[in-house]
């Protein structure tokens, strides 16, 4: 008979400043580590997250930078 527990499923975020995994069970969640935390608290502390300041998201540019580069292939394509 089987007397085993089914394994507790484990949450996993990815952590806000370096992008690590990290487990919902861990110490510093949801950052990787202590060091993580400090430095994302820094960005709230220092006015990085204010809405009135650009978009410094480097994902998001880079999404941008790629929708970009497609409409110029359709360009050159319609050439
Ligand atoms: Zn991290």
């Amino acid at each position: 008979m089987s007397n085993k527990s089914a394994p507790a499923k484990i949450k996993t975020l990815r952590c806000p400043t370096c992008r690590n995994i990290v487990l919902a069970t861990g110490e510093d969640f949801p950052f990787c580590s202590d060091r993580c935390r400090r430095i994302d608290l820094g960005k709230w502390a220092s006015g990085d997250y204010k809405i009135s300041t650009p978009i410094q998201d480097p994902d998001l540019l880079e999404e941008l930078a790629r929708s970009n580069k497609h409409n110029r292939q359709n360009d050159d394509d319609v050439n």
